[in-house]
């Protein structure tokens, strides 16, 4: 069975957002959010009571949050349904396809180098 799992870091553009799970999130004055982002300290939060299954939703949304920044798109990165919508493609589609396979690397031969003495 394929198992997404979520990384330790994930590198959107040239940084590199570290997933962190606290116990709860505050974004103002609301503390009931699933995930946050922050790009300032570069953490993506989730929440730490979730399972990794529920985790998954509120990781992809915030990892599209962090796509649009990327992409200077700041209108879509502040607009919550959008980011949602997209978020759930995004992870349907990370579910239901492979993007990986292993590369073995051909072995190259290598050439002894024999040097000669005069
Ligand atoms: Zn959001």
């Amino acid at each position: 069975m394929k198992q997404l799992t979520i990384p330790d870091v994930v590198r959107i553009g040239a940084d590199d957002f570290k997933i962190v799970y606290p116990e709860v999130i505050i974004i103002g004055n609301k503390c009931d959010y699933a995930g946050s982002i922050n790009t300032e300290t570069k953490q993506i939060a989730l929440l730490e009571e979730y399972t990794p299954e529920q985790r998954l939703s509120p990781f992809f949304h915030e990892l599209v949050h962090g796509i649009f920044r990327e992409a200077n798109l700041r209108e879509l990165f502040e607009n919550e349904d959008v980011v949602d919508r997209v978020g759930r493609v995004l992870h349907q589609i990370m579910r239901d396809n492979y993007f990986y396979k292993d590369v073995v690397e051909k072995k190259t031969t290598r050439k002894s180098v024999v040097r000669n003495r005069g």
